[in-house]
């Protein structure tokens, strides 16, 4: 590689995720500029060896026997969150895909911005966070974002792709490429307002979600109709059952945790049980919202 960046080698993923499990990577880097992360996609690609991209970790399963080419992380990606422009009807606010969410909700309160409150108490980057389309009830990210600067993987060029042409889903973005900065069109507001809304949101996630145990938030998605998954697993009669380490949360269902020493095949056993359970009773199939990574 014409840039000296460090290359780790069978380093194990546990310590990278918020599941705390994985084995090992064959290679694995954590850019801190996005040249350097084009340096390492150019190499990957002249080596033939396939990338897998993490940002928090916060919303993966690595697989036990870990993941095979090079795994870049982008956390380290952080350049600042600076105000760009700003109006009396909007402020866009930048910042670099490695940033975590919770310092950008920071800096929108600081600065009495409003948009972010939704995103309060989620883990994670804000490239995972955008890649994953983020959000709760009250919002998502589709909502806030102005625009993106990607590495195209094929061609190593800098592009910004403007929101008109990015496809948002529910937690999904078809991804153009792979996320070095985002800019987000947020709203002046009374930073009393923000910082209360912000408090509601985060003392209803604490009271009903598991957030300081082992885990990748909810596991499944929710169904387009009816019950979301958490009902659906706990009138199975799911809540609270588990393998080995691997368990069903007891205060939120669609949460399963790691209790300590969970390998990830014990939580993928936990997740095809809940979906055949959840299939019988409702005959309706759980998708996962947690992304699978590994062999
Ligand atoms: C306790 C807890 C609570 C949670 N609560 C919520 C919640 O309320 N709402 C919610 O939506 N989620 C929630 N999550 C899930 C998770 O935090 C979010 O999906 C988060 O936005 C993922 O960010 P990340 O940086 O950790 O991404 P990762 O988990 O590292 O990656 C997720 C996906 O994004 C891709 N990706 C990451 N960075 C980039 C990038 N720079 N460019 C392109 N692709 C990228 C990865 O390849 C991967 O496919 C929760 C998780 C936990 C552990």
């Amino acid at each position: 590689m014409a840039q000296k960046i460090s290359l780790l080698r069978d380093e194990p993923l546990k310590p990278y995720t918020s599941f705390k499990v994985g084995g090992p990577a064959d290679l694995l880097a954590l850019p801190k500029t996005a040249e350097e992360l084009t340096a390492l996609l150019g190499y990957a690609a002249q080596q033939n060896i396939p990338v897998t991209l993490l940002g928090g970790g916060t919303n993966v399963l690595v697989s036990d026997k870990g993941i095979r080419g090079l795994v870049i992380i982008t956390r380290e990606l952080k350049s600042g969150i600076r105000i760009e422009a700003s109006s009396p009807k909007e402020t866009l606010v930048a910042a670099a895909a490695g940033e975590r969410l919770s310092s950008v909700c920071r800096f929108a309160l600081d600065h009495s911005l409003s948009g972010l409150e939704f995103a309060a108490g989620i883990p994670g980057t804000l490239g995972g966070a955008l890649a994953m389309n983020a959000g709760t009830k009250a919002g998502d990210m589709s909502g806030i974002i102005r625009d993106i600067k990607i590495v195209d993987p094929r061609t190593l060029t800098l592009e910004i792709v403007e929101r008109k042409n990015l496809e948002f889903s529910y937690r999904c973005l078809e991804l153009p490429g792979i996320i070095v900065a985002a800019t987000l069109a947020l709203k002046p507001a009374d930073r009393l307002e923000v910082e209360r809304t912000v408090q509601e949101n985060l003392s209803f996630k604490k009271s009903t979600q598991p957030i300081s145990v082992a885990s990748a938030g909810c596991f499944f998605k929710n169904p387009a109709q009816g019950m979301p998954a958490g009902e659906l697993i706990e009138k199975s009669g799911l809540k609270g059952i588990s393998i080995n380490g691997a368990r069903v949360s007891d205060l939120h269902a669609n949460y399963i945790i790691n209790t300590g020493n969970a390998a990830c095949d014990d939580i993928l056993r936990l997740k095809q049980h809940i979906q055949d359970t959840v299939f019988n009773a409702f005959k309706i199939k759980l998708e996962t919202e947690v992304r699978i990574e590994g062999e």
